[in-house]
């Protein structure tokens, strides 16, 4: 962890889609910003919904990895369940 991975803000649950889709935003916008990078996803930001707003998959994860000190942060969600959930770690 360093000054800039204290920043990022996790989530603990998303209780609706919406949630999670602002999370995809905001990670986006991390890597936009230069600092972070993908290190693993299963489909880019703007593709976890088909142009139907079906989910690509039941289960969907993006992992980001600081370029500063290499933390990783993963976000998963459950779309068949509902949940997920934004978190330090792989
Ligand atoms: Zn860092």
């Amino acid at each position: 962890m360093c000054e800039i991975c204290e920043k990022v803000k996790t989530i603990d649950f998303f209780p609706t889609p919406k949630e999670y889709l602002d999370c995809l935003n905001y990670i986006q916008s991390l890597v936009d910003n230069g600092n972070f990078l993908f290190e693993s996803k299963d489909c880019d930001i703007d593709r976890v919904q088909d142009i139907n707003g079906h989910w690509i998959d039941d289960v969907i994860s993006h992992v980001i990895k600081c370029k500063n000190c290499g933390q990783c942060f993963t976000c998963f969600a459950n779309t068949y369940r509902g949940g997920g959930r934004f978190r330090k770690g792989k």
